[in-house]
């Protein structure tokens, strides 16, 4: 069968049915090997030189997250932001850069101290706004357009499909953060992207136990030519037991993420009308500002994140994460654990993000007792 009439489920979990050649293993073995052996002729018939660039355990990650997103190429590295700032490093000092006011904070902070002092022209809008996105394009400047949807932490959602349309027509590149989509729900590639990236500590992996990053591109053109250089010269580049792992997750990507939505949504539904509750922030919501389009370019879930605003303000958003017992107060999603995170204490001041708001990160346990553990925790909130 080949890879194109695998549908993404069976693809995701065989890893595309890769057998190893020499051992006949159904699961790959770990190659560790920094250098790799030059012939006698001086060239490098095996295509591999030095693992900095070349990491025999990345092809089979790698092949089945280009598949998943419809891709030509995919790429690991060391972290979510190794891969979402190596988009950034690829560019020109000069280049003008569009970013969403509510995405991933770390990126954000990043953004506006490392890539403005380095030369990149920064400029942050609110990007479910298209008149906004239109009005923000300098052709001839702006080259790169960041995309988060749903964006972190009120998972505001973009029109993926006509950001990226502005954006080409401007000569920008669009670029998705779909970590929290994850392949499973949005194809940002089809969407009309040219490279979507993910934190693959979270969804991908799914276990709470590696920190990774990965990209996919639509094209194997000069602009992911640079990255790879990003990749390759800064280093950037995860261990071997790293990549195995998230190949060994991946597996398990499809059911963990479904049974995550599911979660999800019943949480969202069960806490809307709450009596301690100000606001629950979820795409999946009927009255949620984005359900119509977050509809159209989700398929089978809204997402395993939502967020709750709590009445009484901050402290008791942080009394409320204090008293949970089975939900686990952490920074981070994506895990079969569920979440919960004062996101307002770690994004710190100057932050979108409002003070009464916990982040909740649906895991894959019991919905019922995910939520009778955050009733008795809001119980306590008199
Ligand atoms: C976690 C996260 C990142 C950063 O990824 P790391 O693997 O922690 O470096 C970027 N974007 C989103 C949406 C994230 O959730």
């Amino acid at each position: 069968m080949t890879d194109k009439a695998m549908k993404p489920e069976t693809i995701a979990a065989q890893s595309l049915g890769w057998i190893d050649e020499i051992t006949r293993a159904v699961s790959p073995p770990i190659h560790l090997s920094s250098t790799f052996i030059r012939d006698p002729d001086n060239q490098f018939r095996s295509g591999r030189e030095y693992a900095r660039s070349d990491n025999p355990t990345y092809d089979q990650p790698e092949a089945v997250l280009a598949a998943l997103e419809n891709g030509k190429d995919a790429m690991l590295l060391a972290s979510g932001m190794a891969a979402a700032t190596a988009c950034f490093l690829a560019l020109k000092p000069g280049d003008h850069v569009v970013i969403p006011k509510v995405m991933y904070w770390g990126l954000r902070l990043w953004l506006f101290d490392f890539a403005r002092s380095w030369g990149l022209d920064v400029e942050d809008i609110e990007m479910s706004d298209l008149a906004a996105v239109k009005a923000a394009m300098r052709p001839g400047k702006t080259k790169l357009v960041w995309i988060e949807s749903p964006g972190n932490p009120m998972w505001n959602i973009t029109d993926i499909a006509a950001v990226a349309e502005i954006a080409k027509k401007a000569g920008a590149r669009a670029v998705a953060d779909s970590t929290v989509s994850t392949p499973v729900l949005t194809h940002p590639l089809d969407l009309g992207c040219d490279v979507v990236m993910h934190s693959a500590t979270k969804y991908l992996n799914g276990h709470s136990d590696i920190v990774m990053g990965a990209l996919v591109t639509k094209a194997e053109d000069d602009y992911w030519e640079r990255i790879s250089g990003v990749r390759s010269r800064i280093g950037g580049i995860p261990g071997s037991f790293g990549a195995w792992l998230l190949l060994r997750g991946m597996r398990t990507l499809f059911p963990r993420v479904k049974l995550a939505c599911a979660n999800a949504q019943k949480l969202a539904e069960h806490f809307a009308k709450h009596p301690r509750i100000e606001a629950v922030l979820y795409p999946g919501l009927k009255d949620h500002p984005g359900h119509a389009i977050a509809a159209r370019q989700m398929s089978g879930g809204f997402g395993g994140m939502l967020s709750i605003r709590v009445k009484g303000g901050e402290g008791a958003a942080i009394a409320t994460a204090a008293r949970v017992k089975l939900w686990k107060r952490a920074t981070s999603l994506g895990g079969t654990e569920s979440l919960i995170e004062h996101r307002g204490s770690t994004e710190g001041p100057g932050a979108p993000c409002p003070m009464d708001l916990l982040r909740l990160s649906a895991g894959i346990e019991d919905a019922g007792d995910l939520i009778a553990d955050l009733e008795q925790a809001l119980d306590g909130n008199s």
